[in-house]
Order: C-alpha cells, then sequence, then structure tokens
C-alpha cells in the first residue's frame, strides 16, 4: 500500500491552506478532496460574493475564491484526490485511510471536514427551486447581495446565530423577521433583548416555514402559526436557514473526542485532537466563529501542527 507523511481530509480554506503549508515543508500531502460528500471547495462553492476575505477589495465568488486556494496547493505538490474518505483506522499509526477508491497509510492526519449548514426540507427551498436565489444558509456571506436590499427578509431560528444573523441583515432589507418555532428565544440573554429592541427586527412567535413561492427569486412565503394553526402569506425576498450546523465528522467512526457541542475536541490553543498525530482544522471543530480567514488561519495551525509533530515522532 502507498504511504505518505500526512493526508488532508477535506477541500475548504482549511485543508488547502494546510495543504500549501505542508506542501512547501515539503511534506508531500496527499489532500483528499471528496466528491459525493459535498463540492471540492466546501460551503464557499455554494456560495455568491465573498466581500470579507481579506485581500480581495473588490470582492470575489465562493467558486473563484477556492479554485486559487486549490491552485496554490496544487503549485507546491500536494496530491489531489477527488474522492470521498469512507474510513480511517485511528488505532495504530502509520494510521490507515480507505477513500473510495484509493487507500493510503499516513503518518499524520489533519482534518478538514467542515461543518453543513442545516436546512429544512420545506417546499421551495430546495436545490432547483430558490436555493441560492433568496434561499440561503448563510447571512453573513449571501446578505449583502443586490436581491435583499431594501425587501423583507426572514431568519429561520432562535439562537445565538438566528439574532446574529438579523441583526447582520438590518444593514440590507427593509424589515427583519425572525421565525422561530417557540414563544421563547435560545439565544444568550444579551442577543436575545438586542433582537427585541432592535427597530428594523420582529420576531415571529410560534411560527413555522410551510412554503416558499416566487418566479426567478423569492417573492413569497406562507407561514403556519402554530398555537392557532393558521396559515398567512407574506411578501419576502430572503430565506435565512440559522437552524444550526452539523460537523463532518461520520466517517470518523466515533473514534475521536468530540467537544460538549458534538465539534471535534482539540486542545485549546492548538489543533491536537485526541488522537496522537491527527489535527483537525476549520469549522469541524470550530462552532462559533466559522469565517472562511479563520478556517485558513487554523489549517495553518494544524499544517505547522503536523510538521512538528512528525519532525519528533516521524524521523523526518
Ligand atoms: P442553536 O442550536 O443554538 O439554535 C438553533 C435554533 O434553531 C434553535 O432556536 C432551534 O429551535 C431552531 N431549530 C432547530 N431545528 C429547527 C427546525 N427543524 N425547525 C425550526 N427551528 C429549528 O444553533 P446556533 O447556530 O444558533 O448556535 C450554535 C452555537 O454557537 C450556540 O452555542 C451559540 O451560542 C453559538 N453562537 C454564539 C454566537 C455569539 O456568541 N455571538 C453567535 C452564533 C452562535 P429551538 O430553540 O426550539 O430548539
Amino acid at each position: 500500500m502507498q504511504r505518505t507523511k500526512l493526508a488532508i481530509i477535506g477541500s475548504g480554506p482549511a485543508g488547502y491552506t494546510a495543504a500549501v503549508y505542508a506542501a512547501r515543508a515539503n511534506l508531500e500531502p496527499w489532500l483528499y478532496e471528496g466528491f459525493y460528500a459535498g463540492p471540492a471547495g466546501g460551503q464557499l462553492m455554494t456560495t455568491t460574493e465573498v466581500e470579507n476575505y481579506p485581500g480581495f477589495p473588490k470582492g470575489i465568488t465562493g467558486p473563484e475564491l477556492m479554485l486559487l486556494f486549490r491552485e496554490q496547493a496544487q503549485r507546491f505538490g500536494t496530491k489531489l484526490f477527488t474522492e470521498d474518505v469512507a474510513s480511517v483506522d485511528f488505532s495504530k499509526r502509520p494510521f490507515d485511510i480507505k477513500g473510495s477508491s484509493t487507500s493510503v497509510l499516513a503518518d499524520a492526519i489533519i482534518i478538514a471536514t467542515g461543518a453543513t449548514a442545516k436546512r429544512l426540507e420545506i417546499p421551495g427551498t430546495r436545490d432547483g427551486e430558490f436555493w441560492q436565489k433568496g434561499v440561503t444558509a448563510c447571512a453573513i456571506c449571501d446578505g449583502a447581495a443586490p436581491i435583499f436590499r431594501n425587501q423583507p427578509l426572514y431568519v429561520i431560528g432562535g439562537g445565538d446565530t438566528a439574532v446574529e444573523e438579523a441583526i447582520f441583515l438590518t444593514r440590507f432589507g427593509s424589515k427583519i423577521y425572525i421565525i422561530h418555532r417557540r414563544d421563547t428565544l435560545r439565544a444568550s440573554k444579551i442577543m436575545a433583548e438586542r433582537a427585541m429592541k432592535h427597530p428594523k427586527i420582529e420576531i415571529l412567535w410560534n411560527s413555522v416555514l410551510e412554503k416558499v413561492e416566487g418566479d426567478t427569486i423569492v417573492r413569497k412565503i406562507h407561514l403556519r402559526d402554530v398555537v392557532k394553526n393558521t396559515v398567512s402569506q407574506r411578501e419576502a425576498a430572503g430565506v435565512f436557514f440559522a437552524i444550526g450546523h452539523t460537523p463532518n465528522i461520520g466517517f470518523l467512526n466515533h473514534q475521536l473526542q468530540l467537544d460538549q457541542k458534538g465539534y471535534l475536541f482539540v486542545r485549546p490553543g492548538t489543533t491536537y485532537t485526541s488522537c496522537e498525530g491527527v489535527f483537525a482544522a476549520g469549522d469541524v471543530q470550530d462552532s462559533i466563529y466559522r469565517q472562511a480567514v479563520t478556517a485558513a488561519g487554523s489549517g495553518c495551525m494544524a499544517a505547522l501542527d503536523a510538521e512538528r509533530w512528525l519532525a519528533e515522532h516521524g524521523g523526518y
């Protein structure tokens, strides 16, 4: 079986940045980009304009940005495999990684498989309907798009993310509605108060989204009041899911320790996981910041941690 010093699993900003650093350190990394598990490039492949990634003052689209990351990783000799990792045996070193068509033994691994924003299966919100045509799961990525300017916008959820996204959207929309299925927010008290006091935010309590309609973009939503059991239709230009994220850790098969929120545990201030020689970067270990630039930063940290660990333990 083939062997590599370092395998990187995942191809968002964290994975590609780890690859740039590792490849420049002559670790000749293998990078599994994924295939069925999600597009190579991760969550940014499903966003439009990225205006907050430093170095691109005029903005850049998510897919363009990720192609640049990928090109840079390749330039220094990263070997890319466009396939999913099915399993990893973390019980002995080198670690045995089984991809869908290749296998490799790796002395160290960086896990950068990201997280997936949860979406609801509601008519009108799916791919091919109004997904990315007014329906998104990231207000901070997409909220500034022209279709949302001075329009009524709806955020689904009652946690800190929903409140934060609603507050962010007040810069763009005419009015922001938070649709929450209960009569109390889950968000922290301070965030909840901010939302309730904000003149441009209204909370639609005990409400669930039933349907999204439009022409080429979103125009209308159907909302059910779950207490009165009535349905109303409202003018809408944007629907933003903020109902949490799920880290992409299924293939790990419960072999690594998780934190209290179910994300991969890393030793604070480092990228070391609970398993010697295994490092984690990006959204798979970050339930708080979840930005491309923070993911890239932690990808760099993971490559440096892995390089030092290999120098000590791997004889490189
Ligand atoms: P949370 O899990 O805290 O909240 C998810 C919200 O979505 C809940 O209100 C939940 O409703 C609602 N929800 C879940 N599933 C459904 C569904 N099927 N239909 C309708 N509503 C649904 O996730 P967040 O992303 O908000 O936060 C994750 C973590 O990140 C939290 O610990 C949070 O504190 C932290 N965070 C902190 C921030 C900050 O401090 N600035 C900013 C953002 C996040 P219900 O309440 O009924 O369960």
